[in-house]
């Protein structure tokens, strides 16, 4: 059997430390944010190379204090791409702004920058690109765009913990960086968690407070906000892993590297790394037309996939409202016909691949077989 993601594999290493965290912090019995907070905000910053960094309750949430931070709200628009997780669009239509969804780019299947012109309107306030499975938007194209006519951007940057597009690492490109610490992340918290960065101070206190009830003292809220902090002992648990993280990404890189040399031949699509990014492989995507057959080809042989996504947004039945039709994003249309994740995760053996590469190989072959 081999799993999409080992969790238990990947914490078996730094268990003891991270045992020893959660007994410290139970003993001192300071649980709601504190130095064990701060220090990993500080980490954090200092890895992304940004000025400020603010821990929050999780990605969603990440968001929408990023959007709300912006004072995007009702009778806003904000630009997002119709391919990606539910949060990007749900955080939007939260602060009371809509999500103008638009298709992506057929190789990186992120935001696909020559669509934008083609929604902006006088109400477009942002854009909000995701660095999806880890691949870095078109953020020159993006950037340009957005100074052009004077948006925000914010960036989706839950998968690209690491990820690096021009030298600059994903999140420090837009106005806001959102990450998330869902425990599959490739830096996870063992529950849930999620951070901004950005370099703009006024921004971070702003979603400081918003997170915090709007508190900026014990008992004096100066905005309406909800409880959104980053827990203190999964802030001490990140910490701990914060310094692994980029051996971790290169360790998924060679693997991806591995899985690109033994699938060449096949009739898959596979991931393309265009020269100016480093991806972190938060997820090995490949795609195939007979994308189901092969899922199921694979999970009879003790191989797990997933499929990120099923549904582009606009065929989310929360998001039929938006008044989206089938057909209008053809690129994601197909791509979440097609998608199909494979195993990966630091821990992932180059005798896994090859177990995975030769299933593979064998599911093409009958068919081939079948058909003559
Ligand atoms: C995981 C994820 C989120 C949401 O993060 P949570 O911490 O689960 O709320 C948002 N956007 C993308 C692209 C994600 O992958």
């Amino acid at each position: 059997m081999i799993p999409l993601v080992n969790l238990s594999a990947h914490h078996q290493k730094l268990e003891p430390r991270l045992t020893r965290a959660i007994t410290r912090i139970i003993k001192a019995g300071t649980f709601i944010l504190g130095p064990d907070v701060s220090a990993f905000e500080q980490a954090f910053a200092r890895y992304c190379g940004s000025r400020y960094c603010v821990g929050v309750g999780s990605g969603t949430d990440a968001l929408i204090a990023a959007v709300r931070a912006l004072d995007v709200g009702e009778g806003d628009e904000v630009i997002v791409p119709a391919f990606t997780f539910v949060s990007t669009a749900f955080a939007v239509l939260a602060t009371g702004a809509r999500p103008v969804l638009v298709d992506v780019d057929p190789i990186t299947l992120t935001l696909d920058p020559l669509q934008l012109s083609h929604v902006l309107t006088a109400r477009t306030r942002a854009i909000l690109p995701v660095h999806l499975y880890g691949m870095p938007a078109d953020m020159t194209a993006i950037m340009a765009f957005a100074k052009k006519h004077r948006l925000a951007i914010i960036e989706d940057a839950a998968q690209a913990h690491g990820s690096i597009y021009r030298g600059k690492r994903a999140g420090m490109m837009g106005t806001i960086g959102c990450f998330s610490f869902y425990p599959s992340k490739n830096l996870g918290a063992l529950g849930d968690g999620g951070a901004i960065v950005t370099n703009n101070a006024a921004l971070a206190r702003t979603i400081r407070t918003y997170c915090n009830i709007g508190e900026i003292h014990k008992y004096v809220h100066t905005i309406v906000g909800p409880n959104s902090r980053l827990d203190t002992i999964q802030a001490a648990l990140l910490r701990i892993q914060l310094p692994h993280l980029d051996a971790w990404n290169r360790k998924r890189r060679s693997l991806a590297a591995m899985y690109n040399h033994a699938l060449q031949d096949f009739p898959l699509t596979l991931p393309q790394e265009l020269p100016d990014r480093i991806t972190n492989y938060h997820l090995f995507v490949v795609r195939s037309p007979r994308r189901d057959a092969l899922r199921r080809f694979l999970a009879r042989r003790g191989i797990q996939t997933g499929i990120h996504y099923p549904t582009p947004l606009h065929l989310e039945p929360a998001l039929f409202p938006l008044g989206y039709r089938k057909g209008a994003f053809p690129v994601s249309e197909k791509a979440a016909r097609e998608v199909l994740s494979l195993p990966m995760y630091p821990e992932l053996t180059p005798h896994d691949i090859q177990t995975v590469a030769s299933s593979i190989r064998i599911f093409f072959l009958r068919k081939t077989s079948l058909r003559k």
